[in-house]
C-alpha cells in the first residue's frame, strides 16, 4: 500500500518551514506546483516551480478568490489511480495526478482575534484551500494531505523510510485534515453568530484547536489534550505560565474554576481570593489586602486548602506570595504579579504561577459544552446576576446592611459550588461550605460541621457560623434545611424561593427570627 509521491501542490498562507520542506521534496524528485505567493517564495529560494495558473489555463482572479478551483486541480486530487475510467478521464482532459497537497489556510482565526472588521473577516475566509484539503483527504487511498507545518518533518521521514507513503500514514493525515477544516468552519460559524450578536447555542458549530497534548486526563490511564476556542478571554487558556511544571488536566479544570469564581469580585470593590479543590472552593474571602483575603480564605478550611489552587482578583504582591508559600499550593493564578512576588515563588520549583493580564467578565455570554454518551449538551454559560434591587425580602425582619452585603457575597460563591450548595459567610469571607451532596440537608450539615472545625482551627470561642448568613443555590424544599442553618447560628438566608412549601419555609424563618431574601434565580451546578 505504499504510494509514490511524484508531484506536490503547495499553497500556504503561513510560509514557516516552507523553503526547507520544499527543498527536501525537490531533492527526492518531487515536482512542485504552487499558487502565487507560495510560488514566489519558492522561486526566491531557487526552486523550480510550476504555477497553478499554467495547470488550469486560467489566471488567479477576483483578488485570489478563485485560484485553484478548477478540474485540473481537483481532478488531479480526486482521481482514483486504479480506476480505468478515472485514468481515461485524466488522459482525455490532460489532468496530471497530484500526490501530495500542502495547504494551510488563510488565517481567519488570527484575523478575527486581531479585531478585524466584518469585510476583512469575510475576505479571510479561505474557499479554495478547504476545498482542496477535503478533496485530497477523501482520496487518501492515494493522496497525502498536510495542513500543519508541524507535520512537514514526519512526511519527509516517511518518504525517506518507504520511498513513498503508507496507507496508515495517509489515513492519519486525512483525519488531521478533516479536523482542521471542521474547526475552520466552526470558527467562521462562531464569528458569524457573534457578529449577529446571537451567541446562541442553537446557531453555531463549535470546535477547538489543539493547544496542548496533556500527559494524561483525570486519571493516569486516560489520554487527554487541551483545546482552545480561539477567544482571547482572560483565563487559564490564554495565561502566561512563569514557572513550574506543565499543568495537568485537573490543574486546568480547577484553575479555571478558581479564576472564574474570583473574577466575580471586581478589583474596584477590593481584594478577593478563592482557593479551589476539585473544582469546589474550600474558602473564598475578601480582605483589606490580598494577603489578608488569602489568610481568611485559607482559614475557612485549612485542611482542604492543602494542594489547592489559589486565584486572586488583583496583582500578586510579595506579602501574599510569602503567605501562599507557607502551604503546599499547586497553582496560583492572578491578573499580574510583581517582580518581588515572582522572586519569592522562584524558590518553589513545583508551584505554577499564571498571569492573565485581566479578569474574565463574569456577565459575558459564553457557551458551556458537556459531553454525554452519544452527544453534547450545549447551553449558555451561567452568567446570571441578581442585583440588590432584585432581591425580595420575604420575612418580617429585613436583613441589616451588613447581612445584606454578606448574603450577596455568599450567593455569588454558591453559584460556583457544586449542587447542592450551602455556603455560610461572615464579614466578607466564607466560614463553611457544603458542596456536591445529593440532599440539601446533608450539604447544610456538612457546611455547619466545617464552620465548627474552622472555629477550632483558628482558636475561636465559638463556631463562626454563629451570627453568619447562609446561601442555598436552589430553594429549600422543606423547612428542615433552613432550621439546620438557624440551629448552626445563621441569622439571614438567601435562596431562590419558588418551592411549593415557600409559605412553610417563610413561617419557620419568621419563627426563628431570621431575615430571608429570595433571588428569583437558581444557580444549579451539576
Ligand atoms: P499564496 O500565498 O500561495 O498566493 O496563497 C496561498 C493561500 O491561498 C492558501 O492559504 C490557500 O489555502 C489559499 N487558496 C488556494 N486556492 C484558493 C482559491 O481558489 N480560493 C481561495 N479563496 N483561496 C485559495
Amino acid at each position: 500500500d505504499v504510494q509514490p509521491v511524484r508531484r506536490a501542490l503547495l499553497s500556504v498562507s503561513d510560509k514557516t518551514g516552507l523553503e526547507d520542506f520544499a527543498k527536501n521534496l525537490a531533492a527526492q524528485g518531487v515536482a512542485l506546483v504552487s499558487t502565487g505567493g507560495t510560488a514566489k517564495a519558492l522561486r526566491a529560494a531557487g526552486l523550480d516551480v510550476k504555477d497553478v495558473a499554467d495547470l488550469t489555463g486560467f489566471p488567479e482572479m477576483m483578488d485570489g478568490r478563485v485560484k485553484t478551483l478548477h478540474p485540473a486541480v481537483h481532478g488531479g486530487l480526486l482521481a482514483l489511480r486504479d480506476d480505468p475510467g478515472h485514468v481515461a478521464s485524466m488522459d482525455e482532459h490532460g489532468i496530471g495526478p497530484i500526490d501530495l497537497l500542502v495547504v494551510n489556510l488563510y488565517p481567519f482565526e488570527e484575523t478575527v482575534a486581531a479585531g478585524a472588521d466584518y469585510d476583512t473577516a469575510i475576505e479571510n475566509i479561505d474557499i479554495g484551500g478547504p476545498a482542496m484539503i477535503r478533496a485530497a483527504a477523501k482520496n487518501h487511498k492515494f493522496v497525502n494531505v498536510v495542513v500543519d507545518v508541524a507535520d512537514y518533518n514526519a512526511v519527509l521521514a516517511e518518504l525517506k523510510a518507504n520511498n513513498g507513503t503508507t496507507y496508515t500514514f495517509r489515513q492519519r493525515l486525512a483525519a488531521t485534515a478533516y479536523a482542521r477544516t471542521g474547526a475552520y468552519d466552526a470558527a467562521v460559524s462562531t464569528w458569524m453568530a457573534e457578529a449577529l450578536n446571537e451567541a446562541t447555542p442553537r446557531r453555531r458549530a463549535f470546535a477547538g484547536t489543539l493547544a496542548q497534548p496533556l500527559r494524561y486526563g483525570e486519571n493516569p490511564h486516560q489520554a487527554a489534550a487541551f483545546y482552545t476556542d480561539g477567544s482571547d478571554v482572560a483565563g487559564v487558556a490564554t495565561a502566561k505560565q512563569h514557572q513550574g511544571k506543565e499543568l495537568s488536566y485537573n490543574n486546568i479544570n480547577d484553575t479555571d474554576a478558581a479564576f472564574r469564581l474570583v473574577a466575580e469580585f471586581a478589583p474596584e470593590d477590593g481584594p478577593a481570593v478563592a482557593i479551589i479543590k476539585h473544582a469546589n472552593p474550600s474558602g473564598v474571602a475578601r480582605g483589606k489586602t490580598l494577603a489578608q483575603a488569602f489568610g481568611r480564605a485559607f482559614d475557612c478550611d485549612r485542611t482542604s486548602a492543602f494542594g489547592g489552587i489559589v486565584a486572586l482578583n488583583g496583582t500578586l504582591d510579595a506579602e501574599t506570595a510569602t503567605a501562599i508559600t507557607q502551604i503546599f499550593t499547586e497553582v496560583v493564578i492572578a491578573p499580574d504579579a510583581t517582580d518581588e512576588a515572582k522572586a519569592i515563588f522562584a524558590n518553589k520549583k513545583n508551584l505554577r504561577l499564571l498571569t492573565t493580564g485581566g479578569l474574565p467578565d463574569p456577565h459575558a455570554a459564553r457557551l458551556a459544552v458537556r459531553q454525554v454518551a452519544g452527544g453534547w449538551l450545549v447551553q449558555d454559560d451561567d452568567n446570571g446576576f441578581v442585583a440588590r434591587e432584585d432581591l425580595k425580602v420575604v420575612t418580617k425582619r429585613a436583613p441589616t446592611d451588613a447581612e445584606m452585603t454578606d448574603l450577596r457575597f455568599a450567593w455569588t460563591v454558591a453559584k460556583h459550588v457544586k449542587s447542592n450548595a450551602i455556603v455560610y459567610a461572615a464579614n466578607g469571607g466564607t466560614v463553611g461550605i457544603g458542596a456536591g451532596q445529593m440532599s440539601r440537608i446533608d450539604s447544610s450539615t456538612i457546611a455547619a460541621l466545617k464552620a465548627g472545625r474552622m472555629g477550632q482551627d483558628i482558636g475561636a470561642a465559638q463556631s463562626p457560623a454563629i451570627g453568619s448568613v447562609v446561601a442555598s443555590d436552589a430553594f429549600f424544599p422543606f423547612a428542615d434545611g433552613l432550621l439546620a442553618a438557624a440551629n448552626a447560628g445563621a441569622t439571614a438566608i438567601i435562596q431562590p424561593g419558588g418551592s411549593m412549601r415557600d409559605d412553610e419555609v417563610i413561617a419557620a424563618a419568621d419563627n426563628a427570627g431570621l431575615a430571608m431574601v429570595f433571588t428569583g434565580m437558581r444557580h444549579f451546578r451539576h
